[in-house]
């Protein structure tokens, strides 16, 4: 890291980090939720998931004081190093950051949802079968450590590595509010524009017309450009098409590595299938008995388009 060198060239603002100072405000507001759920008589929360989730959340800043002077080292390196344009503090690069960020951000979700590697950190955050604030709260213990590699081609460009941190803890500031069922749906203008929680309640639902859709940040413009974007019809069923049924944060975070490690080392096949366990969507099984969840969505727009046909028919 060469500070002294971007100090000489550029005047870096001091930040606080946003996501420590957002903690308070997260805590009163689940505790808010609590009680708006319990006078509308509304099932959303169990104290044990609950708690879990929150513990998986102190356990994700904890683990972010370490990954976070490793991520800004890595950025600084690769900026120091080379970057396109020397882009400044100014209110503009923040409109730019927002934009370039979340498009990142959505291409970084959906393959945390399509690779195996990715999901084995991202799998965490879907691991409640509800949905409330204390689910968004529900955060990796690993993916800071790999994750970090979408956001490089942002350097590259010549976004500061300050002015990119921050904007993601901006986006995940933005996407603790919308885990909620307490707000049905937003007026259409916002809907059409922004992840609300309509639209994410769809990302962490199991019906399968639901499965890999939404995987907006801030703007779900996104999803409706890459053709991932799904409205919600159907009540969600949350959580994992196979749940992992525990409330133990060190399993929660740790489950998915180890079953994908036992499939590639154990697996008696090729190396290259063996290399696949890494790189393919979960579900996938070398032999083909696996079932992905693209397979899950062809079967009911099958069955879908079945009906349709039966319906005119009569
Ligand atoms: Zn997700
Ligand atoms: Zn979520």
């Amino acid at each position: 890291m060469n500070d002294t060198l971007i100090a000489k060239t550029m005047q870096v603002p001091e930040f606080p980090n946003l996501i420590h100072y957002a903690i308070p405000f997260f805590i009163s507001t689940v505790i808010l939720e609590v009680i708006l759920t319990v006078r509308v008589k509304m099932k959303t929360y169990e104290y044990k998931d609950a708690l879990t989730s929150i513990s998986m959340g102190l356990g994700n800043v904890a683990i972010g004081l370490i990954s976070k002077v490793m991520v800004l080292s890595v950025f600084y390196f690769f900026y120091t190093t080379f970057h396109l344009l020397k882009i400044p503090f100014a209110w503009w690069a923040w409109i730019a950051v927002l934009f370039a960020e979340d498009f990142i951000y959505y291409w970084f979700h959906r393959i945390s949802h399509e690779n195996r590697f990715f999901w084995a950190s991202h799998v965490v955050h879907h691991s409640s079968k509800k949905y409330n604030l204390s689910t968004a709260l529900r955060q990796t213990w690993t993916g800071s450590f790999t994750s970090f590699i979408f956001w490089i081609p942002l350097v590259i460009i010549g976004f500061h590595p300050v002015m990119i941190l921050v904007q993601m803890s901006i986006s995940l500031i933005y996407q603790y509010w919308i885990h909620t069922e307490l707000i049905t749906k937003l007026p259409r203008w916002f809907e059409a524009v922004f992840n609300t929680p309509s639209h994410h309640r769809v990302h962490h639902a199991t019906n399968p017309q639901y499965l890999d859709r939404n995987h907006a940040g801030i703007f779900i413009i996104w999803d409706k450009l890459f053709r991932t974007f799904e409205p919600e019809v159907e009540q969600p069923v949350y959580g994992l098409v196979k749940n992992i049924e525990t409330y133990n944060p060190i399993k929660i975070a740790f489950l998915e590595w180890f079953y994908m490690c036992k499939d590639a080392f154990t697996s008696k096949t090729s190396f290259v299938n063996k290399l696949n366990y890494f790189m393919k969507p979960p579900g996938w099984k070398h032999d083909g008995t696996g079932i992905l969840s693209s397979d899950m969505r062809k079967k009911w727009e099958r069955e879908k388009s079945e009906k349709r046909k039966v319906k005119s028919e009569k």
